[in-house]
């Protein structure tokens, strides 16, 4: 437990405190309230919840991209007031530039890193490697599936060597087959660079699949209280992570009935 006064400075980057996190937009109903959160350097945490009960305000106040009307989010004892090359941030629409080329996308990020720049290729092809584009590396956007669109975005983040990965809905957009197959590569991302994510999904079983620890929240305007966090439930490192297994399967149940449950609070 926090104050907002005293952050706890992470040790090792990619430590996330937040405390007493609330957010009311204009002059409206709060949108999102009293959030804690400590995240350990390295974890996964996806955070799961009906629409509209404020995930994508806490993934973008974490961005930097809004400011919260209380409270604080520090990212490696360092106090967030606006983005920066700390975190990474991936969204459903892939928001690559369409008149580059998959190796020039990535390099976009070191070539604006002075300490980068001289190996900004070096870099692009080693994250362009790591989710598995070799090949394609000289293609444009627009001969690329949705996946492998995907992919790229994650690899241009990934090459701005950010400690935290911040990921709304990422494979959102993604038929089934593709969603799982990327789910499996994000995965083995996370073990292979041991950056700390924040996934935000609708699908409980991809939250389960993916994650360490799944904060699951409930509420927003439409139910008349704020959004919140319910519950933070673990996910043992040892479970199997097979969708058909029984032990799966319960944990799913678990958070479905926290998501769903009649008790909004
Ligand atoms: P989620 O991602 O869980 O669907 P959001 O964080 O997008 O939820 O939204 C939470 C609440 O805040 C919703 O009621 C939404 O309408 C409201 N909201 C989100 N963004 C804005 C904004 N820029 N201005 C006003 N209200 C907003
Ligand atoms: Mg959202």
């Amino acid at each position: 437990m926090t104050t907002t006064l005293t952050p706890p400075v992470a040790t090792k980057a990619g430590g996330i405190s937040i405390s007493k996190l609330s957010k009311r937009y204009g002059t409206g109903m709060t949108a999102m309230a009293d959030v804690e959160l400590e995240v350990e350097s390295g974890e996964f945490i996806a955070v799961v919840g009906a629409s509209g009960c404020g995930k994508s305000t806490l993934l973008r106040i974490i961005a930097g991209f809004e400011t919260p009307t209380e409270g604080s989010v520090a990212v490696d004892g360092g106090a967030v007031t606006k983005p920066g090359p700390s975190r990474g941030v991936v969204f459903q629409d892939y928001g690559l530039f369409p008149w580059l080329s998959v190796r020039e996308n990535v390099m976009c990020g070191p070539k604006q890193r002075k300490s980068a720049r001289a190996n900004a290729g070096t870099i692009a092809d080693r994250f362009i490697d790591v989710v598995g584009l070799g090949r394609v590396a000289g293609k444009y956007p627009h001969e690329l599936s949705g996946g492998m669109q995907q992919r790229v975005a994650i690899a241009r983040v990934l090459a701005n060597e950010p400690s935290v990965l911040l990921m709304d809905e990422p494979f959102g957009a993604l038929d089934a087959l593709t969603r799982s197959s990327l789910q499996v590569e994000l995965s083995r991302i996370h073990k292979t660079t041991g950056t700390t994510v924040i996934f935000v999904t609708h699908s409980i079983e991809e939250a389960v699949f993916l994650a360490d620890r799944v904060v699951v929240m409930t509420g927003g305007a439409s139910r008349g209280i704020p959004g919140h966090v319910k519950e933070i439930v673990s996910v043992p490192r040892e479970l199997e992570r097979d969708v058909n297994s029984p032990a799966f399967n319960e944990i799913k149940k678990q958070i479905s009935d926290l998501v769903h449950g009649d008790d909004a609070s």
